[in-house]
């Protein structure tokens, strides 16, 4: 974290504090160009996103349980597994800024819009992994689409 005023890169930690309920780290820090001192607030990131699933209950978001589910979906098929991860990582992150929940429903069309350019198959596959969770009219639209 580089300094506010200078934007020398070498700041050091004076203080941290666990605030916020255990949720974020508060940290005191001092350049060591120009002495400013400044506070930096650390929180975690997409591992506490949030998934509402259809029925309205929520869960901790799994990225093991994603990842196998897309893999599933690429049976038998080659799959480039930094592809999978890069797709991963990337809608996490679009996940992250959006805040801390994010619906079953919105992770599924997500991933099938990008299978959708990475494997027809795969896509057609994870389309009726998640077609628990839409509405019969809506799986068989993806199917046309
Ligand atoms: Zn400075």
């Amino acid at each position: 974290m580089n300094c506010p005023k200078c934007n020398n890169a070498d700041t050091k930690v004076i203080d941290s504090r666990v605030v916020d309920n255990g949720q974020t780290i508060r940290r005191r820090r001092e350049c060591e160009y120009c002495q400013t001192r400044f506070t930096t607030f650390e929180k975690r990131g997409y591992t506490e996103l949030m998934v509402i699933k259809r029925d309205g209950t929520k869960e901790m978001y799994d990225k093991a349980k994603l990842k196998k589910a897309i893999l599933l979906s690429f049976a038998k098929r080659p799959v480039d597994q930094e592809v999978i991860n890069t797709m991963i990582a990337t809608l996490e992150t679009e996940w992250s800024l959006q805040g801390n929940d994010v619906t079953s429903e919105q992770i599924g069309a997500d991933v099938l819009e990008q299978l959708k350019t990475i494997d027809p198959i795969a896509y057609v596959r994870f389309a009726s992994v998640y077609k628990s969770f839409a509405s019969l009219e809506q799986f068989a639209s993806l199917l046309q689409s």
